[in-house]
């Protein structure tokens, strides 16, 4: 489950102020590895704060995808739209007038890429 690589000693313990190991950690469930920072010699542990934080989000997304099921509708002739709903405005933070990329990776998906993030 935890898979660990020694790394340098740079940051002192704040305990015994002996020089904390940094270790790469990966947490189950979440793509990227985090940092980790560990004392030897009292057993003293913190984590990279934004990459414990990026972990969390990954691990959260995984276990609750928003997934919305909502109508396409006619805005003209030959014209079809959806809007937003409200929880996906508000999870992305969109704003009328950002840019976004579509694109269709196969028959079943359109995946839209907020543009600039
Ligand atoms: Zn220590």
């Amino acid at each position: 489950m935890l898979k660990i690589n020694k790394g340098d000693t740079k940051m002192k313990c704040p305990e015994c102020n002996k020089g904390l190991k940094k270790i790469k950690i990966k947490i189950q469930d979440a793509n990227t590895p985090v940092t980790s920072f560990q004392c030897g010699s009292c057993g003293y542990f913190e984590f990279e704060e934004k990459e414990i934080g990026k972990a969390i989000e990954e691990i959260k997304l995984k276990e609750m995808p928003l997934k919305i099921k909502q109508k396409i509708i006619k805005l003209s002739q030959d014209r079809l739209g959806m809007y937003f709903n409200r929880d996906v405005v508000r999870s992305l933070d969109l704003k009328s007038g950002e840019d976004i990329f579509v694109s269709i990776p196969d028959k079943n998906h359109i995946v839209l890429k907020i543009d600039n993030r």
